[in-house]
């Protein structure tokens, strides 16, 4: 694609970055087949490839975002389906947090919009206040299909998508003495609360095999910022967790909710023109692993586990950290009855805090995604990132679970609760 950004805006290395990335493109349009807004909408302006020409304008021109580019930049799921399919190899990833970014501080959205983003970043990003929010949203749940009816979508779909009740926090972990190995783990902050048992069985599953944890002492990953366009808490939250992770001294930086890996992995990127952080950056993102890469090192022994599992691939997963076969092998030799979903490419809806913002185009994916999983009469559904599991909960007969909680049952630990109670 040809770009014609002045010498001068080339001067700033992050329009220097999107021109090369822009550069990349060929129109060719593969990627159209595979985004699912293109797929659901038929609009050119709701395709990677019509974003791209809206990005570019929008760039070159070095003005404030307009209604109509807004629209489509927040249509856009980040699920990254487009990068899979690009014959080019364009980072959609970087121009699409570049353009939220240039959105989030040039264009004027409404009070209610902007009040809405603002209390999603700040919210979710804090586990205490996420915990409170979370027992008061409960109980206003009800309210959901009214406030649906008034025409306030956005608040019925962040009801609807609060658990009826918690998980309780659990008791500090008393790991085993004398383990040689030793990771750290992401503590995370929506998961952190939603289902701390996803780390719980983390934990235990690795100390069986000889490996001390050690959970971060910060939360958040920043990822959900990011995802929103605010940068400097997203950066904020990265720099902090970098910190945290840099002074410990472990093997592997293990991630158990895939949203989250994509954007730890990235943080080399994010923070490359951060002189005080850009090394140190990069080294953490070198050590992040999802944590069926860290087990797939382990070579886990062959498993007796019975049942059929339907395994749902977060975009995160198999578009963002392209890990497309490993956990379902990983299932699969615990001893499982693995089914991968049909049109399994297209995302479920979840994207971070888009089940919130996009609630139409969400819900439409959610019911297309439990259908297709269905299709394979699973009975549990698998999968790799807390916001799938929260966002098909809501509408699926047959339970979820964290792939990690499934083999950790399977090599000794006990039968995940969810599996007597789901999650919704
Ligand atoms: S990230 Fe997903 S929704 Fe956005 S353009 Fe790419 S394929 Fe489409
Ligand atoms: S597939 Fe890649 S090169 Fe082709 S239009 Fe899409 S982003 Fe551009």
């Amino acid at each position: 694609m040809q770009t014609s950004f002045t010498a001068e805006q080339l001067a700033d290395p992050k329009l220097a970055d999107a021109n090369t990335t822009l550069r990349k493109c060929v129109h060719c349009g593969f990627c159209t087949a595979t985004c699912p807004t293109y797929v659901l909408l038929g609009d050119e302006l709701d395709s990677p490839r019509g974003r791209i020409y809206l990005i570019k304008e929008m760039l070159e021109q070095g003005k404030a975002a307009d209604a109509s580019t807004v629209k489509h930049i927040d249509r856009c799921l980040s699920c990254l389906s487009c990068m899979t399919t690009c014959p080019s190899g364009v980072n959609y990833m970087h121009l699409i947090d570049q353009a939220r970014a240039h959105v989030e501080k040039t264009y004027n959205r409404t009070l209610g919009d902007r009040f809405m983003r603002w209390l999603l970043d700040f919210v979710m990003t804090r586990p205490t206040v996420f915990r409170l929010s979370l027992a008061g949203a409960a109980l206003a749940r009800p309210l959901a299909p009214v406030l649906q009816a008034f025409g306030l979508k956005r608040m019925s779909a962040m009801l609807s998508l609060a658990p009826a009740t918690l998980p309780r926090p659990l008791p500090d972990r008393l790991q085993p003495a004398k383990l040689k190995r030793r990771v750290g783990l992401l503590k995370g902050c929506v998961q952190s609360v939603m289902d701390p048992g996803i780390n719980d069985a983390t934990v235990r599953l690795l100390n069986r095999f000889g490996i001390e944890v050690i959970e971060s002492t910060v939360p958040c990953c920043g990822s959900l910022s990011h995802h929103m366009g605010k940068e400097d808490a997203a950066l904020a939250h990265a720099r902090a967790m970098i910190d945290a992770f840099a002074a410990l001294d472990v093997e592997a930086i293990v991630i158990t909710a895939s949203g989250c890996g994509t954007t730890i992995k990235d943080y080399g990127h994010m923070l490359q023109h951060d002189a005080q952080y850009a090394e140190k950056a990069a080294r953490v993102a070198g050590k992040a692993l999802d944590v069926t890469e860290f087990l797939a090192k382990l070579e886990l022994p062959t498993g007796t586990a019975q049942g059929r599992v339907s395994y749902h691939s977060a975009c995160s997963m198999q578009h963002g950290q392209r890990i497309k076969t490993l956990p379902q092998a990983l299932l699969r030799r615990a001893g499982f009855t693995v089914s991968d979903v049909p049109d399994g490419h297209l995302c479920c809806g979840s994207a971070g805090t888009y089940n919130m913002l996009q609630p139409e185009i969400a819900t439409r994916l959610r019911d297309k995604k439990i259908s297709d999983i269905l299709t394979t009469a699973p009975e549990i559904i698998a999968t790799g990132n807390i916001g799938c599991m929260t966002q098909l909960a809501t509408v699926s007969p047959v339970p979820l679970v964290h792939t990690v909680e499934l083999l950790d049952w399977a090599y000794g630990g006990p039968r995940p609760d969810k599996l007597n109670h789901p999650l919704a």
